[in-house]
């Protein structure tokens, strides 16, 4: 049987709508999983919704709202979406107290950490000294920078390698990783590019979409497959 991968959905606020790119649902599958969209329910109902699912995937999308990090909204901080925050923040902590599978990509990273008491910038150019461009203009499967990952974690496990070309589409990243996490890959600009828990299976951040790179470069699908062998384990 294929562990159950409960992927959080993007919600548009105005017309009440959930959505999920296709890019998650085939690696998922094609990584052997099956994959299930996950719908902004209430915060209270996370508990509900972590019991039948092997593995969690906090996908993409817009900015948290500051308010969950203790900061009031600078100009640059984009569109929230109160009901994805909520739920994505109370699903991350279920998942973490009960040893669930969980990857984070991108603004899933973001999630994780602040779920677990971190924090993050709300813009990068107006809080972070000299970073790079993380908004690639290049297509979603380039790498444009590089990043460095410690050797011996999961992360240079997973691909095998200390230094990998990624994608990069984000103005916000992590501040502080949060206590139970540690950093694992680093941007050349010391922008945290990963992260994983020290005391937890499977809780793993990336910065960069390795859903839109999978199809034409198979490394990078190997992140899902890790997920999926996570769930398989813990299913045991
Ligand atoms: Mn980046």
């Amino acid at each position: 049987m294929r562990p159950v991968i409960g992927v959080t959905a993007a919600f548009h606020e105005e017309e009440e709508r959930a959505f999920l790119s296709r890019h998650y649902s085939d690696g998922i599958y094609r990584a052997g999983g099956l994959p299930v969209i996950l719908p902004p329910l209430s915060p209270e109902a996370a508990a509900t919704v972590i019991s039948p699912i092997d593995g969690l995937l906090l996908s993409d999308g817009g900015d948290i709202d500051p308010f969950y990090f203790g900061e009031e909204p600078l100009p640059q901080t984009e569109t929230v979406s109160p009901h994805r925050d909520a739920f994505e923040l109370a699903l991350s902590q279920e998942a973490l107290a009960r040893l669930v599978p969980v990857l984070g990509i991108c603004r899933g990273m973001q999630v994780l950490n602040v779920a677990a008491g971190g924090t993050i910038y709300q813009d990068l150019a107006a809080g972070a000294r000299n970073s790079l461009k993380h908004r690639q203009e290049a297509p979603r499967w380039h790498g444009t920078h590089y990043i460095d990952i410690l050797a011996g974690s999961h992360l240079a496990a997973i691909f095998r390698t200390t230094r990998l070309s990624v994608n990069s589409f984000h103005h916000q990243a992590i501040r502080k990783v949060t206590p139970g996490f540690k950093a694992t890959a680093w941007a050349p600009d010391g922008i945290t590019e990963g992260i994983e828990a020290t005391a937890h299976p499977f809780a793993i951040g990336v910065q960069f979409h390795p859903e839109g790179m999978w199809k034409k470069n198979p490394l990078f699908l190997a992140l899902f497959e890790t997920l999926v062998t996570a769930c398989r384990a813990q299913r045991k």
